[in-house]
């Protein structure tokens, strides 16, 4: 008679994966029964659904960013340009151009606007924290704004503002550089706050 070495050994028992509460021989199954194996099912299927959702949706990202348009880059980039000057250069600042230290919105405001010349939109001397009355309402309030200006980074650079800019347009990998650099520095400002 031939004995099997495994005769008396006792199966090892997990738990199982499903209810956590019964207990099953290792080698014979991963859920208890009938119920559990069912859940697991549903669990699987669930799982599934999910993965192939965020699957989709990261698809979706990578087909809106190829689409963008050169002007959506530039109004991505000059968002975060804006609150980096709002929350961190400018932070302690009153409004450049009035004076003000209280207002319903906080805003960056360009002393030469977007729309006046496109290279200087993104240039840090043109761009300062404003209240929303000079920015929106008063349209940057600009002769205020000049003569704060002047105090603030002498008058040189303002003529500079001031002066005739060639028009080159920054290109798209450019502007996703810099759109990265400015997401790196407001993260960094962000935690030195805390
Ligand atoms: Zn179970
Ligand atoms: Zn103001």
């Amino acid at each position: 008679m031939i004995r099997s070495p495994f005769r008396n050994a006792k199966p090892k028992l997990i738990l199982c994966k499903v209810c956590k509460v019964n207990r099953v021989a290792k080698a014979m199954a991963t859920v208890c029964g009938y119920e559990c194996a069912l859940k697991k099912v549903e669990l699987d299927n669930l799982k599934k659904a999910a993965k192939r959702e965020q699957e989709e949706r990261a698809a979706h990202r990578v087909k809106k960013q190829a689409a963008k348009k050169h002007g959506e880059w530039e109004g991505d980039l000059q968002k975060l340009v804006n609150k980096w000057v709002r929350v961190v250069r400018d932070v302690n600042e009153p409004c450049i151009s009035c004076g003000t230290t209280k207002t319903v919105q906080w805003e960056a405001g360009h002393y030469i606007a977007v729309g006046a010349n496109n290279t200087l939109r993104f240039v840090l001397d043109n761009i300062h924290k404003q209240c929303h009355r000079c920015n929106v309402q008063l349209s940057s309030n600009a002769i205020m704004y000049r003569v704060a200006l002047v105090k603030k980074i002498g008058v040189e650079r303002v003529e500079w503002l001031e002066g005739p800019h060639a028009t080159n347009k920054i290109s798209i990998p450019e502007l996703q550089a810099e759109i990265a650099r400015y997401k790196g520095l407001i993260k960094l400002a962000d935690k030195e706050v805390v």
